[in-house]
């Protein structure tokens, strides 16, 4: 282990002011990668002073829009230029086969190109009002925002935050997950390559309950968007209500496949497959609920069951691997508790073993699949976050509807039929933020992102990110 690496503080490189460190493992052979400065209540102020000193005295949010876009598309090509460095970093930090890697750090490079694009395409409006003035509205930055970020799509999740942010001008405090502040890390370092000006963007890593809740409640932070669990966007909500500081909130799911008797089931097996295990089920968008019609049911669970054995379960540096380890021991442990609960709700076909031999070191699990659950037990009602998948039976469209609404979450889903009038009344039935048909892909930069119920408030990627990170200024003229 010789990766030292130190916050990201004004434009640079500096230890947390009480000198405390943190060790980041690799979740594939639980070794130790890097030790990380662990910054305190002490940086968090210098941090968001630093954010607000670059809002009001630096030029960055009275460049043109245009010119923010260069800098970003820069920051996009240093992305691309390091991509390979960038995945493997990634890999390691939060236990991702390569491939998948590859093509997240890919994703963050079109979030930047995509908002790069897309700001000048903001602004205000003028507005025929009942006087005989001019009324206009002007789009303005909000000033210094914090990004909190999860440890399951690392530099995935901080581009959704950072890009909209910067494109409207405005000044950003990263606080990556404890358990993966890598690659957010060397971003910072890209960002400053790219001509960001210093204290435009900080990055602290450091205990959510600390530095996440100091960032929350600093009197000088203007908005905060939080990705995590729903446990603690309550917690985070509740802090920013005090200051009257605005939050957006990407949350937990439980989200529901529906697969009705007349679905293309080669293609609906596989990719279902994918939609619950990729990521080793650590994925907000999981389809960890499975409703299938009852006339194909017990041949869906054949081969779906058939698919999910011929997983490759390995290393994260070997190019063939689709399924990794969980981030972490304590992750496993929570995971097969759920498993426990499972087995006493339903009957388990297969998986929720620990691997022996190669892969023993690692937070390995194997992908677990239950059919009979009960649909009112808590294997079906929460989310719990890795390799496991409870298969439920329905009768009727009305009935598969019912079910898949019957959660306390609404992050996405998706829909397998060849009939499309059944495929639009059941996305205009089912209480998520997206839905996919045919299909398990929940991802498009060009689109709303974002979940309803207790899977969050808001929306990031598409044009509707970037109003999270805008005020409207309303200027009324007089006549003469
Ligand atoms: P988490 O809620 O434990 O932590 C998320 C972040 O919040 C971390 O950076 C953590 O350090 C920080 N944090 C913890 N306590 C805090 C506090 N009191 N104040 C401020 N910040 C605090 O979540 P996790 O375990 O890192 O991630 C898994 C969860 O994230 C799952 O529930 C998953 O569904 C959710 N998630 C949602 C989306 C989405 O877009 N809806 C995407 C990815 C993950």
């Amino acid at each position: 282990m010789s990766r030292v690496e130190l916050l990201h503080i004004g434009g640079e490189r500096i230890a947390a002011a009480e000198g405390a460190t943190d060790t980041s493992y690799d979740p594939s052979t639980g070794k130790p990668i890097a030790t990380v400065s662990r910054a305190g209540i002490e940086d968090v102020d210098r941090a968001v002073r630093a954010a607000e000193a670059a809002f009001r005295t630096g030029d960055w949010a009275h460049y043109s829009p245009r010119e923010r876009g260069r800098v970003l598309l820069r920051l996009a090509e240093l992305v691309r230029t390091n991509l390979d460095a960038l995945a493997r970093l990634e890999s390691r930090d939060a236990g991702k086969p390569i491939a998948a890697a590859r093509g997240e750090i890919g994703g963050v490079a079109t979030t930047f190109e995509f908002y790069a694009g897309a700001v000048d395409k903001v602004h205000g409006q003028t507005i025929p009002g009942s006087g005989d003035g001019t009324l206009l509205t002007f789009r303005e930055p909000l000033g210094v925002c914090v990004a909190i970020v999860p440890w399951n799509f690392p530099l995935t999740i901080t581009a959704w935050k950072l890009a909209p942010a910067l494109a409207m001008g405005n000044t950003v405090v990263v606080k990556p997950a404890e358990l993966t502040p890598l690659t957010a890390l060397v971003l910072a370092d890209l960002a400053i390559e790219a001509g960001l000006p210093p204290g435009v963007l900080n990055v602290l890593p450091g205990p959510g309950e600390i530095v996440g809740d100091a960032l929350v409640r600093h009197g000088l932070t203007r908005k905060v968007s939080f990705t995590g669990s729903t446990a603690v966007g309550t917690q985070v909500m509740q802090a920013a209500a005090e200051s009257i500081t605005r939050v957006s909130l990407e949350l937990g799911g439980k989200s529901a496949n529906l697969v009705f008797a007349d679905a293309d089931l080669d293609a609906c097996v596989e990719s279902s497959v994918f939609s619950v295990f990729d990521n080793a089920g650590q994925d907000c968008c999981a389809r960890s609920r499975i409703l299938v019609e009852r006339a194909i049911h017990d041949e869906f669970v054949a081969r779906f069951t058939d698919r999910v054995q011929a997983l490759r379960l390995g290393p994260t540096d070997d190019e063939a691997t689709e399924l990794g380890p969980l981030i972490s021991p304590e992750q496993r442990r929570s995971v097969e508790a759920y498993l426990d609960i499972g087995d006493a709700e339903g009957r388990r076909l297969i998986g929720g073993e620990r691997p022996t031999g190669p892969l023993s070191g690692g937070s390995y699990l194997t992908p677990a699949v239950y059919v009979d659950v009960d649909p009112a037990g808590r294997l079906v009602r929460e989310e719990v976050f890795g390799p496991v998948v409870a298969i439920q039976a329905f009768d009727t469209e009305h009935e598969a509807v019912r079910v898949a609404n019957d959660s306390r979450y609404g992050l996405s889903g998706s829909i397998w039929t060849r009939d499309i009038g059944r495929a639009l009344r059941v996305a205009r039935a089912v209480e998520a933020g997206m839905l996919s048909v045919n299909t398990s892909s929940s991802v498009h930069i060009e689109a709303p992102f974002g979940g309803m119920k207790a899977s969050g408030i808001g929306r990031e990627q598409g044009m509707a990110a970037l109003d999270h990170y805008a005020e409207y200024k309303t200027v009324y003229i007089a006549r003469d």
